[in-house]
Order: C-alpha cells, then structure tokens, then sequence
C-alpha cells in the first residue's frame, strides 16, 4: 500500500535522539527550548512553546486567551476534530463559519455576516481559529482585519502548515493573530512522533501557555502570589496539565528542522507533478491562491459525488493508500448532540462529497507517484 503521508526519518535523526538517551536530560533538558528557538526563528515569531501534541497547544492557547465558560469559539467544519474540541476543555461553546470555495479556509465573507448577525445580537466569539487547510494559508490578512474590527482573538490551526508562506512571509509570523499552532504528527510536514508547538509575538500569552504546559507551576519569585519558603520552593499559580514535550522528541523535530525546505520543496515538486500529470483527468485539482505558497501537506482532488466512494473504494483495492480530510466536524455524533445538523455549512458538505486525498509526502518516488497516477487514470 503507497500511504497518504509518511515521516521521513534518517541517519542525522537517529543520532540525534541517541545522543539525548544517552544525556542526563530525557525530559526537561535543553532540547526541548533549543527546538522552541529553531521553529521560532524560522517562522520570526518572536516566541514558541512546545508541547506534547498540537491537540494539547490548541488548549493552552485557549487558555490563554482566557476562554472559559459562558464564551464562544468558531472555527470551520472541515477540520480535525481538535480545532473545534480545544473549546470544549476549557467549558465554552463550539460554533463554525463556513469555508470559500477557492482556498478551502475560513471564508472571509461568511465570517464577516456572522460576525455583523453575532454582533447584533450580544454574541460574538472570544476566538476564532482558521484552519491553513492542506498547507496553505487561510485569507489572514481579511480574517485578521475583522477580528480586530470585533474584538475577537485568533488562532491559527496551522497544523498542516509549517513551511508555508502567507503574502511572502512565513506561517507562524502572527501578523494577523494573536497565536498560531503546528502538529508534529509523523504523518504531517515534519515530525516529533507526537508533539505540537505555538507560536506568539506576545510574552504575556507565551508565559500563560508555558505555565499551562506543566501544571500551572511557577519557580520565578516575581510570578509567586506569596513569599517563597525557601530555596527549594515552588508555586502553582495556575491550573495548568502536563503537556511537555520530551528531549527525545524535540531532539527529533530540531533534527527534522534542518531539512524543512527540503522537505516542503520536494512536497511542491511532487504537487506539480501531479498537476500536470492529472489535468486531462474529470478532476479538480487544488487551487492555489496568488498571495500564499503552500507546504502541501495533503494533496486534495475532488471528483463527482456520485462516483466518490466507489473511486475511493477502487483506489483502496488497487494499493493507494487514500483517504478523507475531513468529515465535517458538525455532523459528527457528539456535535449533532449539541444540536447540529447536516445542511448547516454547505461548502464544507460539498468539499467533503467530493474530496479525496492522494499520496504525497516527502519520501515518494515518481515512480510510486506514477502508479497513483495510472490507477486513477485507469479508473476515471
Ligand atoms: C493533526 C491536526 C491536529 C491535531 O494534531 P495532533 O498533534 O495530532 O494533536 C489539529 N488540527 C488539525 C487541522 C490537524 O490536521
């Protein structure tokens, strides 16, 4: 089976997680703020905090912009569940804005109705989290400027989006929001096995998700709300979990780091490919938007819903690891709990009848790349 995404690991990966398992440090060492400062200087943000997965960087980024119960998030149906569930750790209320039909990210336009309507009526949301669908950044600029029109915060999503630029500078800037998140799954760009990281111009917010990663737990005298017992002495300022990342992983994603440019540059090469490969094809293939360049971490083709499943089916046999990003996230079980429904976000619906993603990733051969192509050639 050729997957839809793999890791790429190598020699300089191996020795540098060996190095820390033979260190003092397994946890709680150097590696871990070297990684912070590798990611951090990449994307010119003037700090990062790492965690344990993006899912866990979504929820101190939350709590950090002081969303609790009686607030509400919105983000995009079409998106990982995570995007949405970060809301719900912290007690407030999901809602979505539907995607635009060009980029697949939050659409300015819808947006700016449901913030005018949510503004009217004494609702609006604390955060909003756009999500850089498949790599490519979302309208910022536009989301951003109305974000700040209303008072609310941002988030990016920006799990699938390290190495990508937005309007010539890196994703992960925050020039037009308050934090931005990455995943480190094997399965995304680069890898830490598990592990997530955000991004913030803002002390204030970098310290709040640096206290919420471990416990709420303080060794700073000029944070502690009361005079210290001794030297040995810790306080908890805050309720906060354990969300650290181990040296072994950030060792692993500061290794990951040097190859990053290779890495998306090969992912572009092989989206090309495949551009020219599949345009006679009854397809439609992944615009791409003039102001951004994506790191392509999916590569998302859209076909007639009616032969949808059985394409995805017929792919599946013939050995092409393909699969569904995503199914929205409001008609999944838990949330039509909340009240729901299909029908809801139309655009995102209609992405997810049709969408289908190929293998792309960073260790695929044009001539694995090749058969993925002859399958669908052969099946369309
Ligand atoms: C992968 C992913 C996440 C969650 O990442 P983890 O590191 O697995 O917690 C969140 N949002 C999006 C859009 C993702 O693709």
């Amino acid at each position: 089976m050729i997957p839809y995404g793999r890791q790429d690991i190598n020699e300089a990966d191996l020795k540098a997680v060996e190095a820390v398992l033979k260190s003092d440090y397994l946890t709680q060492g150097p590696a871990v703020p070297a990684f912070e400062v590798a990611v951090a200087q990449w994307c010119g943000a003037a700090h990062a905090v790492a965690v344990n997965s993006a899912t866990s960087a979504l929820h101190i980024a939350c709590m950090a912009l002081g969303l609790g119960a009686g607030d509400l998030l919105w983000t995009v149906p079409n998106t990982f569940v995570a995007s949405a569930n970060c809301a719900l750790y912290c007690g407030a209320t999901v809602d979505f804005v539907d995607i635009d039909p060009v980029r697949y990210t939050m659409c300015p336009t819808a947006l700016s109705e449901k913030l005018a309507a949510a503004a009217k009526a004494g609702r609006l949301p604390k955060v909003i989290v756009p999500v850089h669908l498949c790599g490519q950044s979302a309208d910022m600029a536009a989301i951003g400027a109305l974000a700040r029109t209303y008072g609310v915060r941002v988030i990016e999503d920006a799990s699938h989006a390290i190495g990508a630029t937005y309007q010539g500078r890196p994703v992960g800037d925050c020039r037009h929001s308050d934090i931005c998140v990455f995943s480190f799954h094997p399965v995304k760009i680069i890898t830490t096995a598990e592990g997530g990281l955000a991004t913030t111009q803002d002390p204030a917010l970098a310290r709040a998700m640096e206290l919420a990663r471990s416990h709420g737990i303080t060794r700073d005298p000029s944070e502690m709300t009361q005079a210290p017992d001794g030297p040995w002495y810790y306080q908890q300022i805050a309720l906060g979990y354990n969300y650290r990342m181990t040296e072994m992983q950030a060792a692993l994603g500061l290794s990951q780091m040097d190859r990053l440019a290779a890495m998306v540059a090969r992912r572009a090469e092989l989206a090309a490919r495949y551009d020219r490969l599949l345009a006679a094809l009854p397809l439609t293939l992944p615009k791409q938007a003039a102001d951004t360049a994506s790191s392509w971490h999916l590569y998302v083709i859209q076909v007639d819903p009616a032969r949808h499943r059985t394409l995805f089916e017929a792919l599946r046999q013939a050995g092409i690891g393909v699969n569904l990003h995503y199914i929205p996230v409001h008609t999944q079980p838990y949330y039509r709990a909340m009240g729901f429904a299909p029908g809801m976000f139309p655009q995102a619906e209609s992405y997810y009848a049709r969408a289908l993603s190929i293998p792309l990733y960073f260790g695929l051969t044009d001539a694995a790349q090749d058969q993925v192509v002859a399958a669908l050639t052969r099946l369309l």
